[in-house]
């Protein structure tokens, strides 16, 4: 069984606030938002980080930044919001399943 819990949260063995799901990607609320608003948008496949991605993932890519604007346009993201990848220990990176955050509808954090 994977201890990875983004992947644990794909096979429904812990719980996450769904609110987008494909056959290639689920969104979820983050659970400790650090605005208003704030999603994560992940592959299904477990994937370590952008340094992991190949040629290949370039649709799955392209289809986690194309699911952003929807989904901050359907929480009432009118306003503009953030997206980030954090990549590695020393780009802030805690979870090793990778992960797109899009966040808004406050202030934002200067970082994150
Ligand atoms: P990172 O620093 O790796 O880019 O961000 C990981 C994010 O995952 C953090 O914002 C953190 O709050 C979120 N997170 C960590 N564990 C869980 C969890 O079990 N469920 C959800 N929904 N989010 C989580
Ligand atoms: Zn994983």
């Amino acid at each position: 069984m994977s201890e990875c819990i983004f992947c644990k949260i794909v096979a429904g063995e812990l719980p996450g606030k769904k609110v987008y799901e494909d056959e290639e990607l689920l969104a979820f609320h983050d659970i400790h938002p650090v605005a208003p608003v704030h999603l994560l948008i992940i592959p299904k496949r477990h994937i370590v980080s952008l340094v992991e991605c190949q040629a290949n993932d370039e649709g799955m890519l392209g289809r986690m930044l194309l699911l952003a604007p929807r989904l901050a346009r359907e929480h009432g993201l009118d306003n503009g919001f953030r997206t980030t990848i954090n990549t590695g220990r020393g780009g802030g990176q805690l979870v090793f399943h990778l992960h797109l955050h899009v966040f808004g509808g406050g202030t934002l954090p200067t970082h994150l």
